[in-house]
């Protein structure tokens, strides 16, 4: 606990040259981590960048 979350490398091409963003969605704005190979993952911005992390540290795509 109070440690950050720290981003792993691609889970599916091990590449580290991974890229954070933000983009508008229908009900406001959505945060997103993707990889170049296609891997993305993209919530909410109200959950917060940690949440991210962890999602895509965990690999949960959506
Ligand atoms: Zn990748």
């Amino acid at each position: 606990m109070g440690d950050a979350e720290k981003l792993l490398p691609c889970p599916f091409c091990g590449s580290e040259d991974i890229r954070m963003g933000s983009t508008g969605c229908s009900i406001g704005v959505d945060i997103y981590i993707k990889c170049n190979c296609g891997a993305k993952v993209q919530i909410c911005e109200e959950y917060g960048e940690e949440e991210l992390i962890k999602r895509w540290n965990r690999r949960i795509w959506k």
